[in-house]
């Protein structure tokens, strides 16, 4: 049915290939591009070896707008899945349009020297993806992204006016590592150390990185340490569900990994400043991730469970009514299907069902859009089949 590029070859990328792999009567002709030739062939060689196709694959700067839309042109794919990182949003952007190519990504665009991440710059392209009939899907993760649809789902049936919206993510897994990250180092530690924020009653309100904080009863998981963040999915979601009066994002941390990240931050190893060393200007964060565990290496030794979800409350039939929506997912049976650990599986797997929906030309409408924006329906069916079953549960009103 159609041909699909796909850069970066991460975690994220990893799972993706092998999602694609598996439904060849979709992805019949599949491209792993990143900036290492090696780390696509080495999951080549895997995705073949567990699902007998062949994808092919190639080196790109995704940051050489010319280079990638020369790429583009000659490889003339439907889709374009970004999952390189967030710094390549606006050049894969620009590429596709100029290539006359439809976009996806997972992570909203940050500046390479502003720890800050906006929709604004990618909201910006809305009238030239609509002028080129083409479609640019955001944030198609887990959060960003199947949070988005839970919401979008909450609001079609569970609802007539959402009132609340706490989005909770909690990783109770194990790597066994005093300290390591589960994607990205870089990206991870920039969001965290970020001033937290959450959106009530139409306005912004900031609070001091990890001065937030709940324990919160999980299904599967139980009781975690959930911390307030700033997260990217709930700018457009205060736009999108009409009414909302607050939404706040929480991700759960164990005192072992902040302790860690304290001293890290203390030492000034997690800034984004270049220092000169030995001659050279380097950011300590990027020196950081270079010490630090793989997210890649982590899969065959995390064990546990994680668990994402949406904490809702609002109206039904004019009673106050809460319920959790949420997905639970196992490092290690994540592992065993695709080579990796669930994080990058619950981001890798919507990735491919939001690529799926473009090309069903389920959500195929001209333009730059939000998870939200489309109907919840045909995508929280295909969570099931792949891999990320979801649940609701009522819970008391607090
Ligand atoms: P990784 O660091 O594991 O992988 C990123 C890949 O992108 C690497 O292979 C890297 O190449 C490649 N890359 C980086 N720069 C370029 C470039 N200029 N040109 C081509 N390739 C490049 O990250 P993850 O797989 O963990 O994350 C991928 C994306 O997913 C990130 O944007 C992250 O923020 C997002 N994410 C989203 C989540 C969600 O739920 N929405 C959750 C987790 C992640 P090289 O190998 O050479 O370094």
């Amino acid at each position: 049915m159609a041909k699909i590029i796909i850069i970066g070859a991460g975690g994220v990328g990893n799972v993706v290939s092998h999602k694609c792999a598996k439904l060849a009567e979709i992805f019949t002709d599949i491209v792993l591009a990143s900036r290492t030739l090696s780390k696509c062939e080495a999951i080549a060689k895997d995705v073949l070896s567990k699902t007998g196709v062949t994808i092919r694959t190639a080196a790109i700067d995704a940051d050489d707008v010319a280079a990638t839309t020369k790429f583009l042109k000659a490889e003339s794919p439907q889709i374009l899945i970004n999952v390189a990182l967030p710094y390549q949003d606006l050049s894969l952007m620009d590429a596709c349009l100029s290539a006359g190519v439809n976009y996806l990504d997972t992570a909203n665009y940050e500046p390479l020297e502003e720890a800050k991440f906006e929709y604004k710059w990618q909201w910006a392209y809305q009238d030239r993806f609509k002028d080129a009939g083409l479609t640019a899907l955001l944030g198609s993760g887990f959060d960003p992204g199947v949070t988005n649809v839970f919401c979008a789902y909450a609001q079609k049936h569970l609802f007539d006016q959402i009132e609340t919206i706490d989005i909770l993510d909690a990783n109770a897994g194990d790597h066994g590592h005093h300290f390591a990250t589960n994607f990205n180092p870089e990206i991870n530690i920039r969001e965290i150390t970020a001033k937290g924020r959450y959106w009530e009653k139409g306005l912004w309100k900031e609070v001091e990185p990890m001065s937030v904080h709940q324990v919160y009863d999980f299904p599967v998981v139980g009781k975690q340490d959930a911390y307030l963040l700033y997260h990217e999915e709930m700018e457009s979601l205060c736009k999108n569900i009409p009414g909302l009066k607050r939404i706040r994002f929480w991700m759960t941390f164990s005192q072992k990994y902040l302790s860690h990240l304290k001293v890290l931050e203390n030492v000034g190893m997690t800034s984004i400043d270049p220092i000169n060393f030995k001659g050279q200007k380097i950011q300590p964060i990027e020196f950081l991730k270079a010490v630090l565990p793989d997210p890649a290496s982590l899969g065959p030794r995390t064990r546990g469970k994680t668990c994402i979800g949406c904490d809702i409350t609002g109206t039904k039939s004019g009673k106050k009514k809460r319920i959790l929506i949420y997905n639970s997912c196992d490092h290690q049976e994540c592992y065993q299907e695709v080579s990796s650990q669930a994080i990058s599986y619950t981001t890798g797997v919507p990735a491919m069902i939001g690529a799926q929906m473009i090309l069903r030309g389920l959500w195929r409408n001209s333009g730059v859009w939000n998870m939200e924006q489309y109907d919840p329906d045909p995508f929280m069916e295909e969570l099931m089949k792949h891999g990320l079953p979801w649940q609701v549960t009522e819970l008391p009103l607090a």
